[in-house]
């Protein structure tokens, strides 16, 4: 509170609000950790500001994803490390995200020191249920869906912000009922934010000094379906691509069976978008992908990302794997190495299947023994070790448009920063070229990263200089 607004407060005899302090611990992917900033940014406003120490903690917050794995026990076990600070400092506990909107009043009733439930539609709600709880005593759970799409409603960050790139959520949800999927059981079906909100935030951000947006969603193809304007992924991107002050734009992920020619061609028209798309292809068997309910053969994703080389000679490719599905056999594994090796990724996200209660796969019937997938998951992590090692070797000896990110993790003498095609590079440099767009030279490929050497720092307004890999 300002000096003088206090002193009119203290004279009024109205207290000041006691800040308090919220602990986040965030679990799952990109759209959790977005998820994660937009809760910090609306509890606020109602004085929480964040610790990163648990046992400081008025209000400790699991944000959870149950895409994989076994996220219900990863819950439990957290809340378990929790229990003592309940007792020891009365802290509130919660669970939110895809675990609390699949297990719900559950939660509740297996753990009696928890609080608070609250699902992926009800981050809006947060305020007003910390005080149910803090107030009334309350335990309190919150997931229903809603239909008008509030819960995508952001606040904007303040300053100081001290980042170089952010995510920007422009849908969430998912119609594409993949049979192994929980997400459009527990984040709903597809809603898109509106244009107009989404340049406001984006606009927002470069004018905090952010360079890079990433927008996200289930299915960012699917962008606009449902809104009264005309809208599409591709003309979004073309009016992001005008925005001042912004470098650089991600996105993920895409479906490949909505994946137009018109985005297609965007990389290669747009010169902010970078050279990099993650489209994840689960399996190069037409018959597992039939299964999977994917909506496309092995032999189309392969033409798409065909057309994609065609338009963006340098673009990078990355996706998602699953081995192991049920009914899968040696033959239908042959045919995802086939693929694997026909694309040659630059990176690959490989997970075994695992069983989604509630999805049409956990009924199937001939489902793959453990041991099976795990081999199958070690022949194709080796396999796609040595291609990404090669890929990262094809760049030694080139010059790569770097923007700066940080101070490097190995070294104080180094910073780090990524290529358009989201490689990381570390360099010798100082802070100075924090959310600089710098040429660096690459020198040695690593397994996960490169090295290099600064060759020129650029002028980051002239930004539209599409070399992003080039000889010098
Ligand atoms: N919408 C994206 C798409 O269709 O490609 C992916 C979103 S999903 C949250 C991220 C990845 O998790 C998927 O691409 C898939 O590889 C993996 N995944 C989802 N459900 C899974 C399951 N039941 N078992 C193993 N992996 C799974
Ligand atoms: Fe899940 Fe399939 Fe939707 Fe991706 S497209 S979120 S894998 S249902």
């Amino acid at each position: 509170m300002p000096a003088l607004q206090r002193e009119v407060a203290r004279l009024l005899g109205v207290r000041e609000p006691v800040e308090k302090r919220v602990y986040i611990e965030t679990y799952g992917c990109q759209m959790n950790e977005y998820d994660t900033e937009r809760i910090l940014r609306l509890l606020k406003g109602s004085h929480y500001l964040e610790t990163k120490d648990a046992q400081e903690a008025d209000f400790i917050l699991i944000n959870t994803c149950s895409v994989r794995e076994k996220p219900e026990h990863k819950v439990y076990s957290a809340l378990g490390r929790f229990k003592w600070l309940k007792e020891k400092r009365g802290a509130i506990i919660g669970v939110a995200g895809c675990v609390a909107q699949q297990e719900g009043d559950r939660l509740l009733d297996r753990v009696p020191y928890l609080d608070m439930v609250i699902g992926t539609h009800a981050i809006p709600m947060l305020p007003q249920l910390l005080q149910k709880i803090e107030f009334f005593g309350q335990r309190v759970c919150e997931t229903g869906f809603d239909p008008e799409g509030n819960y995508l409603k952001t606040i904007l960050p303040q300053k100081p912000l001290d980042k170089v790139k952010s995510y920007v959520t422009i849908m969430q949800g998912c119609d594409h009922f993949c049979s192994y999927c929980i997400v459009p059981y527990v984040r709903g079906r597809e809603k898109s934010r509106s244009s107009r909100e989404i340049i406001e935030e984006v606009e927002h951000l470069a004018e905090m000094g952010v360079k890079e947006v990433c927008l996200l969603g289930q299915n960012v193809n699917g962008y606009g379906k449902g809104l009264e304007e005309e809208i599409r992924f591709p003309g979004l991107l073309h009016r992001i691509n005008e925005i001042e002050g912004l470098h650089r734009i991600r996105f993920t992920t895409s479906h490949p069976a909505d994946l137009s020619g018109e985005l297609i061609q965007a990389f290669s028209k747009l010169p902010k978008l970078c050279e990099h798309i993650h489209l994840p292809f689960q399996s190069g068997s037409d018959r597992i992908l039939k299964a999977m309910h994917r909506g496309y053969t092995k032999e189309s994703y392969l033409e798409k990302i065909d057309c994609l080389k065609k338009a963006c000679p340098s673009i990078a490719l990355t996706a998602d794997v699953i081995v192991g599905f049920p009914g899968e056999e040696e033959k239908d594994f042959e045919e995802t190495l086939d693929l694997l090796k026909k694309v040659r990724f630059d990176d690959l996200f490989s997970f075994k299947y695992s069983q989604r209660k509630g999805t049409r796969a956990a009924q199937f019937m001939d489902k793959v023994e453990e041991k099976v997938k795990q081999d199958r998951l070690s022949i194709l992590q080796e396999i796609q070790k040595g291609i990404t090692l090669q890929k990262n070797q094809e760049l030694e000896g080139r010059v790569e448009e770097v923007l700066v990110e940080g101070r490097s993790k190995q070294s104080d003498q180094d910073v780090t920063g990524r290529t358009r095609s989201n490689k990381i590079v570390n360099f010798e440099g100082n802070l100075e070229l924090l959310g600089k767009l710098v040429y660096v030279r690459i020198k040695k490929a690593c397994p996960h990263s490169l090295r290099g050497e600064i060759t020129s720092a650029q002028d980051p307004s002239i930004c539209n200089l599409r070399s992003a890999i080039y000889n010098m």
